[in-house]
């Protein structure tokens, strides 16, 4: 069968390698992929943008593409399921109405409140109806969130009122674009963040291996927020109790309120989750596909043929399917342009890849492009250096060794990725 991945990050170089593994798997194309993806086998690149739907169609159409699986969320919120449902092309994901779980923060919000599945509490307002004496007795700190897509950048933590007030102010007045037309303004959660990824269909469900990853850009967690600098499969939060719980209390009253809405869920589901104290799995958001740089590390631990899952999703049979998990931890490392997130360079030369290869572990590329033969970067996270290990710390000690065999000018990284798992171990006395 010949499969589309549509994406060109370091989540699809990963869904692409995955799935040329596959026995069943003739040809992998993705759209638009990057210099990774164009040197996997039985894998080539199609310059078709990830948000380009009609071009997408036709390709598939053409093409005769088996299963496409969409890696962003931007052509899911807009439809691309609905688009190619219509044109009988199967297309693995939610349709636009599911997909609204990440596409809207304020829908999520009153979806959660309405099944009462553990969320902070929050109020939203549009520039029409903002109130900011109300704003001023609330507890501090406080969230502000642009309730549409902002590439992960809508969030603002305020420690004041005041600053409180000037954030919302600001995106209402149009800082994130119309993604800010509504707010939304919640209680801050304190705990540890884990992400918890199912693959769903209706009612039926199977989680992913847990992971974690680290947003903030530096070491000890602290800098900004980016897309993702980091993550680790499994989670040694998610104890099998937490697991149990999480499905109890969030996912199937999650995909249960999605069906009784009317728009039963299949595809990738993500919840972001902030684990409080008492174990309480509060949904920070929900994604409607896979995590990126998550995705990396989880699909390096799957042992059974990928495309089977998201067939067995895709068709309903997924309680026919068990998939199986390498028992060894997975550590990823991501290598940033310098300035990410900020304005970085783009067409520096990449060093080392060959000398990388030949070491254990794999490097997924993301924002990388072939020149001649050179590779050059091509965006603000360019690689994510992922090893294998018998605990945390040893597949961290691999990823590493990859991450320190390549080099470019201005390149940057944290160090320390996986060290609550790290010293979590190491306090339990695992090795
Ligand atoms: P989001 O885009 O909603 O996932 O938020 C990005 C990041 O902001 C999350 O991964 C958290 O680290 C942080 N965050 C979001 N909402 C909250 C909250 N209510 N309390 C504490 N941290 C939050």
């Amino acid at each position: 069968m010949k499969v589309l991945i549509v994406g060109g990050g370091g989540r699809e170089h990963a869904l692409a390698w995955k799935c040329a593994q596959s026995p069943r798997v003739a040809h992998v194309f993705v759209a638009p992929g990057n210099a990774g993806t164009a040197l996997e086998p039985r894998t080539t690149n199609v310059a078709i943008a990830a948000e380009d739907t009609d071009a997408l169609l036709d390709f598939a159409t053409r093409e005769d593409i088996d299963l496409t699986i969409v890696g962003p969320e931007g052509p899911l919120v807009a439809g691309i399921v609905d688009r190619f449902a219509a044109a009988k092309r199967p297309c693995f994901g939610p349709t636009r109405a599911a997909a609204r779980l990440e596409g809207s923060k304020a829908f999520t919000k009153e979806f959660l409140q309405r099944y009462k599945i553990p969320t902070a509490s929050y109020a939203t307002f549009t520039a029409a109806d903002f109130d900011a004496d109300y704003v001023k007795t609330l507890r501090l700190p406080l969230v502000v969130k642009a309730d549409g897509l902002a590439a992960g950048k809508g969030v603002v933590i305020c420690h004041t009122h005041e600053s409180t007030i000037e954030t919302a102010t600001a995106m209402l007045r149009g800082s994130f674009g119309a993604a800010g037309n509504t707010i939304v303004i919640e209680e801050f959660l304190s705990g540890e963040e884990a992400s918890f990824i199912v693959v769903a269909h209706h009612d039926q469900v199977i989680a992913l291996a847990s992971s974690q990853d680290h947003k903030r850009r530096d070491d000890g967690d602290l800098g900004p927020n980016t897309g993702g600098m980091g993550a680790y499969s499994p989670a040694p939060i998610v104890t099998p109790a937490q697991h149990a719980r999480i499905m109890r209390e969030v996912i199937e009253p999650t995909l249960q309120g999605l069906r009784n809405d009317g728009n039963p869920y299949v595809g990738f589901l993500y919840a972001g989750l902030m684990i409080a104290d008492d174990g309480t799995p509060n949904v920070i958001e929900f994604n409607c596909r896979l995590g990126d740089p998550e995705t990396q590390p989880i699909l390096m631990r799957l042992q059974s043929d990928f495309v089977e899952l998201c067939e067995a999703a895709l068709h309903g049979n997924l309680h026919e399917i068990s998939p199986q998990w390498d028992s060894r931890a997975a550590l990823g490392v991501v290598m940033a342009a310098g300035g990410y997130p900020g304005a970085y360079a783009k067409g520096d030369v990449i060093h080392g890849l060959d000398a990388a290869a030949r070491l254990p572990g794999k490097v997924f590329h993301a924002g990388t492009q072939q020149q001649g033969t050179e590779v050059l970067t091509a965006g603000g996270r360019v690689l994510c250096a992922v090893g294998l290990g018998d605990s945390v710390e040893a597949a961290q000690h691999q990823a590493y060794r990859l991450v320190d065999a390549i080099h470019w000018n201005l390149v940057q990284y944290r160090r320390d990725i996986g060290h609550r798992a790290v010293a979590r171990e190491i306090n339990s006395g695992a090795k």
